[in-house]
């Protein structure tokens, strides 16, 4: 969430576009473990993701993936101050995946292609100004929201594109828009995000959570240090394998 002012589109019209992005352009996935895969994302992503985040992965052996908006990079936002460019190069160096979100924090379910393209190319160019290493191979869309025209832009760019349509990744879902699941939204959200565990323990597939600011007192997008670590101890009690993101999808379509 770049402001939270900004709301994409609602009513029948929104629904409906949400309808076409959702099922056309789908690149469906093929794999089946036998074993849940867990990765854990960071939207934006605000400080605090950073502060608690890293060395809560870090310490279960884990890492995780930042899809970082170079817009947001040094600023201050709803969720609070936000990355700069030492936590990129701590977060590269530690083994983190860092990861595509556009420069602007763009919606990308009403912009054209060509703005599309510029705004990820853009914040890879800003990225790298700011000390990036890698090749940026992972997307997630500002908002969850995707159109079908930068779906199939998108596509051919990067290997996997996330929205934030709840649910675990199977056989049939679509790389094009990956579910992912809000470490968020109160005692409820958290009471959901527990439960997708337990589904994909009984029936294993790629889940990945995602959340904004980990703080005591956070936004509706963002969840408390120790709902955070309440979940982290879930999944490690679960078994769950644990990889960023690029690494999941490169193990689950090798195996
Ligand atoms: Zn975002």
């Amino acid at each position: 969430m770049t402001d939270s002012a900004y709301i994409p589109a609602s009513g029948l019209t929104g629904k409906l576009k949400r309808l076409k992005a959702r099922f056309l352009e789908c690149d469906p996935l093929h794999f089946a473990p036998d074993q849940l895969v867990v990765s854990i994302t960071f939207d934006d992503f605000p400080k605090s993701a950073f502060d608690v985040g890293k060395s809560g992965l870090e310490k279960r052996g884990w890492r995780g993936t930042w899809y970082a908006s170079a817009g947001f990079a040094g600023t201050d936002t709803h969720h609070g101050p936000m990355f700069d460019a030492d936590h990129l190069r701590q977060l590269e160096d530690s083994g983190h995946e860092i990861a595509c979100h556009t420069l602007n924090h763009t919606d990308l379910g009403q912009a054209s292609d060509e703005v599309a393209c510029a705004q990820i190319a853009a914040n890879y160019e800003a990225l790298v100004d700011l000390g990036l290493k890698s090749g940026l191979p992972a997307f997630a869309y500002p908002y969850g929201e995707a159109s079908p025209a930068s779906k199939r832009v998108l596509a051919t760019r990067f290997e996997t594109l996330r929205g934030v349509r709840p649910g675990i990744n199977r056989k049939g879902d679509d790389r094009n828009l990956l579910k992912a699941v809000g470490i968020d939204g109160g005692e409820a959200g958290l009471a959901r995000a527990h439960a997708f565990i337990d589904e994909g323990m009984a029936r294993p597939g790629w889940l990945i959570f995602y959340t904004h600011d980990i703080q005591p007192s956070p936004t509706e997008w963002g969840c408390t240090p120790d709902e955070f670590s309440g979940l982290l101890d879930h999944i490690q009690a679960s078994g769950a394998k644990v990889l960023p993101v690029t690494q999941a999808y490169r193990w689950l379509t090798a195996s």
